[in-house]
């Protein structure tokens, strides 16, 4: 495959369990779980939001590192887990808890995930990637191994088969804090995003900043070219939502958020 580079399991740096993740609290009861060396491609957010009676953590990271044993304040109050979809950098620790949801169009997959890979040219191939000559990376997604002599070719996603399907509209309640589920189709058919009453958005991979994915499997662009459509309605991004709390990368604002959607609909044709 073009532009892929190489590199052993071997050349890579040990981190330990414990450093693992970088947490970052941004206000408001909202903490920010990082998984850095997952590298360019799979370095994804978690979020978790304090709440009364029980925590919302969105996402879950790779399942490389144990979150009970890196994170176990994540599991202090009763978590709900909540999916943003079911890509292996968002669902690979969602094993780990007790009640896991995902929106309806892909609780079958994350009750029963198929093939996962750390290796670059597979794992773009299981995405439906491979193809795409903007990717340029090195063989090995991670940047380093938990522990040494770890086997990248014993990864795979544990399923979750408690897991339960949410649907447009539906309500997650913390006690004090509710957070509303929007459906987004585009990345993926059950691409969702969280909406809490302080204005706060979790948009999994609907909407980042960086290269939008709308190439893999079971991604449409006419239905992401509505869900950014919906986005810069009015009420969403021109109104209801103060910040961004992405899958991958930065907090945004919600003017960086339109331009990025706006950016969207410029570079797709409808
Ligand atoms: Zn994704
Ligand atoms: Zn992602």
């Amino acid at each position: 495959m073009r532009g892929v580079t190489h590199r052993e399991p071997d050349d890579l740096p040990v981190v330990a369990p414990d450093r693992w993740f970088r947490v970052t609290e941004v206000g408001d009861g909202v903490t920010l779980v990082e998984e850095p060396h997952g590298g360019e491609l799979l370095a994804a957010n978690i979020w978790h939001v304090r709440g009364r009676d029980r925590d919302l953590v969105v996402d879950s990271g790779l399942g490389v590192v144990a979150l009970r044993e890196s994170l176990p304040w994540l599991f202090e109050n009763d978590p709900v887990l909540v999916l943003s979809h079911a890509h292996l950098d968002h669902m690979g620790g969602a094993h780990e808890f007790a009640d896991c949801r995902v929106h309806a169009a892909e609780v079958d997959e994350v009750r029963r995930p198929g093939p996962a890979s750390l290796r670059t040219a597979t794992l773009l191939d299981l995405l439906g990637l491979a193809d795409d000559p903007a990717w340029a990376l090195p063989d090995v997604a991670l940047t380093a191994l938990p522990h040494a002599g770890f086997d990248l070719d014993a990864y795979g996603l544990r399923g979750v088969p408690a897991a339960r399907p949410l649907e447009e509209g539906d309500v997650v309640d913390l006690g004090d804090r509710t957070v509303t589920v929007l459906s987004l189709p585009g990345h993926t058919p059950g691409s969702l995003a969280l909406l809490d009453g302080s204005g706060a958005l979790f948009s999994g991979d609907v909407l980042y900043e960086g290269g939008l994915i709308d190439s893999c499997h079971g991604a449409d662009v006419a239905a992401y070219r509505r869900t950014m459509e919906r986005l810069l309605r009015p009420d969403l991004l021109g109104r209801d939502v103060t910040r961004v709390l992405p899958g991958h990368g930065r907090v945004l604002p919600p003017a960086d958020a339109r331009e990025i959607a706006a950016g969207y609909l410029a570079s797709t044709r409808p």
